[in-house]
């Protein structure tokens, strides 16, 4: 389990625990919350755990002394730990680091649980290609994507005319727009519905986490920026829509819980009973939708660009908005300009060579992205 100490990390722990006699677990990774990686490895009786840091690697190996649990450090440990053959691994990684576990667990034949979304917007094609090579199966543990997965088990892509994500609307769904220039940490940093990482939470506020998933739509499942549409819901209880040619719209319905999604991936292909809370739809009466505001939220116009674009545009595109992000949680850029310093270094890196020129391997993925997060850091300087 790659991020078991995340909020998604957690939830699969969650799950896992209170069945554990049915699972044998290999691996847990997490970064710097070693108290928590150390008592949930013994907790699930797992064979070994690591650390990205390896500044960590003495506090992980004390607390798990004498445990008989291995204890590794570092970026390659974690990309080792995808080497052992496993069924099932889930990737909770957060931001890109996630891509090169994730990939080897694939090339390995390992059924992937894939809520890392950074994998799919920087590499979808690489990432699809390595599963197919392998004969290895992808499953999408964002909320949205496991239900158009599962909305459209049974059914012919050819019959699908459109898909629809829907968005919370983020914290600031009710601010006046010419007040978003002063939001500040805290207030982008706290969800109306979903319970997540401060990372995410902001990226829901400003829509850059529905422009990943709008980018993911069309990596996982191959269909174009045409046919993706994004449409505000405040509730968050239908995950995502499926339009078929014949009129219909297959929706899922779901209470916020990750655990759904983790646990559909685990059980998949069947079902089986999850600790979820069961909607009560008479009791909650009335389910809301809304056009989005792209004026609002430029994210979406940004990843409208780099789905038409391809190529290493999404590599460029995460990498300028992780770092935009890490700007904006230092105080360092307002809310607003994490938009600018995205869209400042897809133009700066739209010419010369180009984005879509160049081969998509995992190298040239790395590189656009290292060169994406100095341009976006020197927009950054001039900015602030
Ligand atoms: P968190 O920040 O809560 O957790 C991230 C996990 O990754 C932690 O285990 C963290 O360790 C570890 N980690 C951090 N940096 C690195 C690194 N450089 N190398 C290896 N491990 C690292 O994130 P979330 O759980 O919120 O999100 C995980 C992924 O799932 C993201 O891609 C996110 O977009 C996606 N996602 C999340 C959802 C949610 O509900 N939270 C919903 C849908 C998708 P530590 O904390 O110990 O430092
Ligand atoms: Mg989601």
């Amino acid at each position: 389990m790659f991020g078991a100490t995340g909020s998604v990390g957690q939830s699969a722990v969650d799950l896992i625990a209170r069945d554990l006699d049915s699972y044998d677990v290999v691996a847990l990774t997490g970064g710097r919350n070693i108290a928590k990686l150390a008592s949930d490895a013994i907790a699930l009786r797992a064979n070994l755990a690591v650390t990205c840091y390896p500044d960590c690697y003495d506090e992980l190996k004390d607390a798990l002394s004498g445990t008989g649990i291995a204890v590794a450090a570092g970026d390659t440990a974690i990309a080792e730990a995808a080497t052992h053959h496993v069924d099932w691994a889930l990737s909770a990684i957060i931001g890109s680091a996630g891509l090169v576990p994730g990939m080897t667990a694939l090339e390995h034949g390992t059924t992937l649980a894939l809520a890392n979304k950074e994998s799919l917007v920087t590499a979808g094609p690489l990432l699809m290609a390595r599963a197919k090579a392998a004969g290895a199966t992808i499953l999408p543990v964002d909320s949205e994507h496991s239900a158009v997965f599962q909305a459209l088990v049974g059914e012919d892509m050819a019959a699908v005319e459109r898909v629809i994500i829907t968005a919370s609307g983020g914290a600031f769904r009710d601010w006046p727009k010419d007040q978003l220039a002063t939001a500040t940490l805290a207030q982008a940093s706290s969800h109306p519905n979903w319970d997540m990482g401060q990372r995410i939470t902001i990226d829901s506020a400003s829509m850059f986490n529905k422009a990943m998933e709008l980018i993911e739509t069309k990596e996982f499942f191959g269909v174009p920026s045409s046919m993706i549409e994004v449409l505000v819901h405040r509730e968050s209880l239908i995950h995502a829509m499926v339009g078929f040619n014949d009129g219909a719209l297959m929706a899922h319905v779901g209470p916020p819980d990750m655990r759904h999604a983790i646990g559909y991936a685990l059980h998949w292909p069947d079902r089986k009973h999850l600790p979820v809370e069961r909607l009560d739809l008479a009791k909650i009466g009335s389910l809301t939708f809304e056009a989005p505001d792209e004026d609002r939220y430029p994210a979406l116009a940004l990843a409208r660009f780099v789905m038409e674009t391809g190529g290493l545009a999404g590599a460029v595109f995460n990498a300028a908005k992780e770092r935009a992000l890490d700007g904006f949680i230092a105080g360092d850029i307002g809310f607003l300009q994490m938009s600018a310093v995205v869209a400042g270094t897809l133009d700066k890196m739209s010419s010369g060579d180009g984005l879509q020129l160049r081969d998509m391997t995992l190298d040239s993925v790395l590189e656009a992205d290292r060169l994406a997060r100095i341009y976006a850091g020197e927009i950054m300087k001039k900015l602030g």
